[in-house]
């Protein structure tokens, strides 16, 4: 499993490349396949050799190497991220047609985190897309269902809406926003309805935590939203590689 989890990861180094183009360019409504990659400042086009991911982040130390405009940290973050969480994958499922559909929702998931930070919106035509995506391939997955999915897809939109709902009848004001009921009933269609749960128990416990480390870090920006969206992805993630795992534990911990 040496080779292919190395070759996985530098394989995922460069679809992470291929996710940072698709993050910029998804919320303007532009192609992610043309035109080749260019410096958002000057235009200029980025050369073959300046477009090694994470390395040449480094190399140009963090700068275009025409206008010397600085280079978001976001590159080497979802190039690495997206290397790291391909491994872990194809680790966890093998080469396997399993891996290559929990990628796709791998993938979705961070190209909707880093949107969905940047611009506080979750793009409708990528959740939709993923969502088909999740459930036609269904049929393909060993031990998973189509009716499984479909069921999960619904569950997650389901509960997503009724914490919506429910938050609004007592605050007057909107908690999540339906973007997050998109990325749930996607998570929903990949992974079923009980990791729908699962996903929302850890991003409730890694939003809480965060939430209470930006209260402290700076005081008085508690009515700043934040979007819920990440904190979904991380979720969806912690289910995928250790939900199994975990929910063994709790049920052996509880005596059952
Ligand atoms: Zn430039």
């Amino acid at each position: 499993m040496i080779l292919p989890c190395f070759l996985s990861f530098v394989l995922g180094l460069f679809i992470g490349s291929f996710l940072n183009v698709c993050i910029y360019r998804i919320p303007k409504e532009k192609s992610v396949i043309w035109p080749p990659s260019h410096c958002p400042a000057c235009g200029e086009r980025i050369k073959p050799y300046d477009n090694i991911p994470v390395l040449s982040y480094f190399f140009l130390k963090g700068k275009c190497r025409n206008c010397g405009e600085r280079i978001s940290w976001q590159y080497p973050t979802v190039e690495l991220l997206t290397g790291i969480l391909t491994t872990a994958t194809v680790c966890k499922f093998g080469v396997s047609f399993s891996s290559l559909y929990y990628l796709l929702l791998v993938y979705y998931l961070i190209v909707v985190s880093f949107i969905d930070l940047k611009t506080m919106e979750v793009p409708v035509r990528l959740s939709y897309g993923a969502l088909l995506s999740g459930l036609l391939l269904s049929f393909f997955v060993p031990n998973y269902s189509f009716k499984e999915a479909v069921f999960g897809a619904s569950f997650g939109a389901g509960v997503i809406l009724f914490i919506i709902e429910t938050y609004y009848v007592f605050t007057g004001k909107e908690g999540m926003g339906y973007g997050d009921a998109n990325i749930m009933a996607v998570v929903g269609a990949f992974l079923g309805w009980k990791k729908v749960l699962l996903t929302l128990f850890f991003a409730s416990l890694v939003g809480a935590a965060t939430g209470i480390i930006l209260i402290l870090l700076r005081r008085g920006e508690r009515e700043k939203p934040i979007p819920f969206g990440p904190f979904i992805a991380a979720g969806a993630l912690l289910s995928l590689y250790f939900g199994v795992r975990l929910i063994n534990w709790y049920l052996g911990g509880l005596g059952l």
